[in-house]
């Protein structure tokens, strides 16, 4: 009987992307041990009255939950809250390492951390989860796992805004008197200290990243394709929120052909392109991407079908372990960006890079979330929104300038120029801003140390990651 391997886990697969990033940083063993490691885990166990959707009958549901952080190279933590069926001990603490290194890279000056609920949220109701919710946040708060200066919680897979709002909800009513209780979790409704732009962070990060990695005309050459992320062929898989606005913003903002999306139910495809505004509203009137009309429709049988489609380029946006040897030398796209975390396993992309594949790694593609939730913080310790002091200001100073043009041509410029022009710039302007000009120096940053070093990007990625959080460690004289 021959003995199938094992598949490695998600966090086996970051422990070795760690490992083959470790020899190129120049660092002390001892050092990088405690840059590998998850510092606290806190794994707990709670009752919960739930009513059971069957029976409709109230019975005690123990819920397992986790929350870990990684490092506390820099404070307070950060990371997302996942509610799944999957979530474990193990997963959860490869997303927590991957939220360090993911801060590090954009300049967010955050440790990493990140919890998980063990429960398929789409089973209970709007009551049931606010309970869950709640319970959670009160035995997270019990432990000082959560907290402005300690650790902040944010959206991750199966929560949002609604979840967030019910963690500041509980969090300012056992600590009253902490006038920066706002901060104590990001990804908050916009009229629940939220701050504009945060929803569709994720993913707008994710079409940054992308534009910039096709912006290289060498690269793209290496690959058989022209420069820009104009006309290139995209497939999405997962139009949860990160897909959507990655999808959405990449075909409005960056004229991107969304070729085909894929869910659980299945996947549709249009070689001349979807309309992704239009099969977004479909998934939300219907339930389901299937419902869409203009595409050819392959069903929950051919799923991991839509990952192995010819395209350019290859956006799993689901959950991780999507490629791994299985399906590895079946995946035509020439680029892959991770807008999910960990959709690669380590030995698949040992693959994929021998192929020559262009995969650009979450722990840089997917930070636009954090980046965006680090502009909510701040926001929140200030207790003010972005631009209120000087958005008018600045819009005068506009004006100003119009008119001085207009004086000395001696004609006064066009009302319609003035429109265009003469702005300030508003909360949302500024995190987009913000946000760009991360992803950017980012990308930068890790294609040149790839660029030097002659290794991949994601590889280049966990070095810069490694140096930096091994300088902030060597600064605090833990390791002169
Ligand atoms: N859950 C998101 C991530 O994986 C966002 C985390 C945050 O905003 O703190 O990056």
């Amino acid at each position: 009987m021959t003995k199938t391997k094992k598949p490695l886990s998600f966090y086996q697969s970051v422990g070795n992307y760690f490992k083959k990033a470790a020899p190129h940083t120049g660092l002390d063993k001892g050092l990088l041990k405690q840059i590998k490691v998850c510092n606290a885990v806190y794994a707990i166990h709670f009752p919960v009255e739930i009513t059971d959707q069957k029976t409709g009958k109230k019975r005690v549901k123990v819920i397992e939950a986790y929350r870990v952080q990684h490092s506390h190279h820099r404070l307070p933590t950060k990371g997302g809250i996942r509610y799944s069926e999957h979530v474990n001990q193990s997963e959860v603490q490869a997303l927590a390492t991957l939220m360090s290194y993911k801060c590090a890279i954009v300049h967010v000056p955050f440790g990493g951390a990140k919890g998980g609920v063990k429960i398929n949220p789409w089973e209970y109701s709007q009551e049931d989860l606010e309970k869950i919710t709640r319970r959670y946040t009160y035995e997270l708060l019990r432990r000082n796992f959560i907290g402005p200066a300690t650790d902040v919680p944010a959206p991750d897979y199966g929560t949002g805004p609604r979840e967030m709002s019910w963690i500041y909800d509980t969090y300012r009513t056992l600590r009253e008197n902490d006038l920066n209780a706002a901060g104590c979790v990001t990804g908050k409704p916009v009229n629940m200290y939220g701050i504009k732009g945060r929803t569709e962070a994720t993913g707008r990060g994710v079409f940054y990243g992308l534009q910039q990695a096709c912006a290289n005309e060498e690269d793209m050459k290496k690959l058989g394709l022209s420069k820009g992320i104009a006309g290139k062929k995209v497939v999405v898989q997962g139009l949860g929120n990160v897909g959507s606005f990655s999808a959405a913003i990449s075909q409005v903002e960056g004229d991107a052909l969304i070729i085909a999306v894929g869910e659980a139910d299945g996947f549709i495809l249009n070689e001349k392109g979807l309309d992704i505004a239009k099969l977004i509203a479909v998934k939300m009137e219907t339930g389901s991407i299937m419902n869409y009309g203009d595409a050819k429709k392959y069903g929950p049988e051919d799923r991991g079908k839509v990952l192995e489609l010819e395209c350019d380029i290859l956006i799993p946006a689901a959950l991780e372990n999507q490629i791994t040897l299985a399906n590895a030398d079946k995946i035509k796209a020439k680029i892959i960006g991770e807008a999910a975390n960990g959709p690669i396993s380590s030995p698949a992309e040992d693959v994929l890079l021998k192929k020559g594949k262009l995969i650009v790694p979450d722990v840089f593609l997917n930070a636009g979330g954090v980046t965006v939730s680090y502009f909510e913080w701040l926001k929140n310790l200030s207790h003010m929104r972005f631009g209120r002091m000087d958005k008018r200001y600045r819009q005068q100073g506009r004006v100003n300038t119009l008119d001085l043009i207009g004086d000395m041509v001696g004609t006064p410029v066009a009302q319609d120029v003035y429109k265009k022009y003469a702005k300030g710039a508003g909360e949302v302007d500024l995190v987009r801003s913000g946000l760009e000009d991360a992803m950017i120096t980012a990308y930068e940053n890790i294609h040149e140390i790839s660029r030097e070093k002659n290794i991949d990007l994601r590889t280049a990625a966990f070095v810069n990651a490694i140096q930096l959080i091994g300088s902030d460690y060597e600064g605090m004289g833990i390791f002169p």
